[in-house]
């Protein structure tokens, strides 16, 4: 079976219509990512106009909380970390930043960010407390994209993410917590953003990668953790952690791609965590974003640190 690249592009582009659904409301706290989602899916499909770019524009700046600074998911709900990020992330592919982050946004957008840092290191989402190393990448990633890294911020958060390490190879969403592949993706992540991998052993490095392909499993797929069924969205949280470390081809291709290809809608376009699943726009993108990593279907190559086109992030001031 083959990628039906045309029907994805369809799909994606019928969520921006669906605006009278019951279920797009009942999303309208994700919306924000879901513009990122669906956008970065595009530019992978080579499809990037499929968009209104003006559109999408006045939608991010619509997005802006004047309160707190930083972007919320949707006008005038609370900004949070991760909906800042995609605005960002969304702006950046368009670039566009300047248009929006213009007057003292830019440095309330980086005071929102900072604000969020806690006395150990870490990240909190926003202000209501929860604390994860997702926050801790979403942080960073943020502020280098708008080239705003300083050694207050990072050395601190550095410290907090090697305090993650499991003895298994993993990484926690915090000190002492259980190993899971997303938490790896963004704490190797964090580190490749500030050029930090190498606090990392080479033994530990190697301790990762071991935990990171025992993640495929028989039928191709791969999981999040042990003892967890397959699904579409860890090819992206394990193999964008093997591309950060080199070891890419630690994970058979062939398997997993037909795994990944048997989990779309042939009929209606999509990709669900697993064959026969209803599709969402969520493992759309890191089932596309997977197959790019490896390659296939002349896709347009994916950053594995940033989950961006390479051709949007070759352009981000390197922070050394
Ligand atoms: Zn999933």
């Amino acid at each position: 079976m083959e990628l039906c690249k045309n029907k994805h592009i369809r799909y994606i582009e019928s969520l921006d219509k669906r605006h009278e659904d019951y279920e797009y409301w009942l999303s309208e706290h994700l919306r924000l990512n879901g513009v990122y989602w669906g956008l970065t899916a595009l530019c992978i499909l080579d499809a990037k106009d499929t968009f209104n770019r003006t559109e999408i524009i006045k939608f991010v700046d619509s997005c802006w909380d004047d309160r707190y600074g930083g972007f919320a998911p949707f006008p005038r709900h609370d900004s949070h970390l991760l909906t800042t990020l995609s605005g960002i992330q969304i702006l950046a592919t368009y670039d566009a930043i300047d248009d929006v982050l213009k007057g003292d946004r830019m440095d309330r957008c980086v005071q929102f960010i900072v604000g969020n840092q806690l006395d150990d290191g870490s990240f909190q989402g926003d202000r209501f407390g929860e604390v994860d190393t997702r926050f801790v990448y979403t942080a960073l990633s943020s502020l280098s994209i708008l080239n705003k890294l300083t050694n207050e911020i990072v050395d601190p958060a550095i410290r907090f993410i090697l305090r993650c390490y499991n003895f298994d190879g993993g990484f926690g969403l915090c000190p002492g917590a259980e190993s899971h592949a997303a938490q790896v993706f963004t704490c190797l992540g964090a580190l490749k953003i500030v050029n930090k991998l190498d606090m990392l052993s080479e033994e530990q490095i190697e301790e990762t990668a071991m935990w990171l392909c025992e993640r495929q499993l028989p039928e191709g797929g791969l999981n999040g953790r042990p003892s967890k069924l397959p699904d579409v969205c860890y090819s992206w949280w394990v193999l964008s952690s093997l591309a950060i470390i080199g070891k890419l081809d630690w994970i058979n291709f062939e398997k997993l791609r037909e795994f990944i290809i048997s989990s779309q809608d042939v009929v209606n376009g999509g990709i669900s965590d697993r064959p026969d699943n209803e599709v969402d726009v969520f493992h759309t993108i890191f089932g596309l974003a997977g197959l790019s990593l490896m390659g296939y279907d002349n896709l347009v190559p994916i950053d594995p640190v940033y989950c961006m086109p390479c051709s949007v992030t070759e352009n981000f001031v390197k922070y050394i």
